[in-house]
């Protein structure tokens, strides 16, 4: 099964125990390369960034609320939040253990000389077991300015360290008018695929977020985010093998909320999404309740 820990049963023995499970196809699985979408059933995902924002109260009222929520379904849907790293250990403690908690980023590599960095090494030491990495505000923030190499570094070194990684691409607003989002998703892709081996790829959890969608309330329409999914879908078919196109997920990102969310569920290759604003309010469980609309489109 790719990609499917929760924080529930991560220790520090995830890495052992991943390298040690042979590639297992998921229950009821039919595989087919010619439709992987429509055949393949993969655990829905929804991740919340809670990118830099919080404090020590606004994080337990929030925690507070998502555990009051109904408990989640282990087996329909994984759920991550990722709080700003000073606080990953507090939500960690105050959060359900069918929550999973990740950071939102890491160091290149190994630990070191390398001042107000976090090594993945780390965050797996730590007990956390995903990171976020190449989302677009490190992608574009003139201060920040990670390169596809530099994600793509990080992505090896991470999933090298025994974390699963979610991957965030996507086109900036320019790209899309002049035509360009599927070359600048593969080009992102590509980087990556340059250095991973086919097998790391189910460590990986792809995260399609166009940039101009990021914050802005402006939700990508269902057809834009499906035909977005299915060209990702497709290049990894191409690029890394039929196993890999029908068991990756890929989700959305951009302005996703209680509102819209079921309806971009019910796409064929919408398998999740990560939330960034509507992460940090209680309306949070009703985008993790999309699983079930999800759920319904496939029968
Ligand atoms: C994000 O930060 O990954 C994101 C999708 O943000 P928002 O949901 O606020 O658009």
């Amino acid at each position: 099964m790719f990609v499917t820990a929760a924080a529930a049963t991560f220790k520090t023995s995830f890495t052992s125990r991943w390298r040690m499970r042979s590639p297992q196809p998921m229950a009821g699985l039919h595989m087919s390369a010619a439709s992987p979408s429509a055949s393949m059933k993969r655990k829905f995902f929804v991740g919340g960034n809670w990118k830099c924002n919080g404090s020590m109260h606004s994080i337990k009222e929030l925690c507070e609320a998502l555990n009051a929520g109904e408990r989640l379904e282990s087996s329909a849907v994984e759920v991550m939040v990722a709080p700003p790293a000073l606080y990953a250990s507090y939500a960690r403690s105050l959060l359900r253990d069918d929550f999973a908690v990740g950071l939102q980023n890491c160091w290149i590599g190994k630990p070191g000389a390398f001042t107000g960095e976090i090594a993945a090494d780390m965050i797996r030491d730590a007990g956390f077991p995903y990171v976020i990495l190449g989302h677009s505000e490190r992608r574009h923030i003139p201060e920040l300015r990670e390169n596809d190499q530099t994600v793509a570094r990080k992505t090896r070194y991470a999933i090298e360290q025994g974390l699963a990684v979610v991957l965030c691409i996507g086109e900036l607003l320019e790209e899309r008018q002049a035509g360009k989002t599927r070359e600048v998703n593969e080009r992102q892709l590509n980087a990556v695929k340059e250095v991973l081996s086919d097998e790391d790829w189910r460590r990986v959890v792809i995260a399609y977020e166009p940039v101009w969608a990021i914050g802005t309330g402006q939700v990508a329409t269902v057809e834009q985010a499906e035909q977005a999914h299915a060209e990702i879908r497709s290049w990894l078919e191409k690029q890394v093998g039929s196993t890999a196109a029908a068991e990756t997920r890929i989700l959305y990102g951009g302005s996703v909320t209680a509102d819209n969310c079921d309806e971009l569920a019910k796409q064929p290759d919408v398998d999740g999404f990560l939330v960034g604003g509507a992460s940090l309010k209680p309306a949070f469980l009703d985008i993790v309740r999309s699983h079930k609309t999800k759920a319904a489109a496939m029968v």
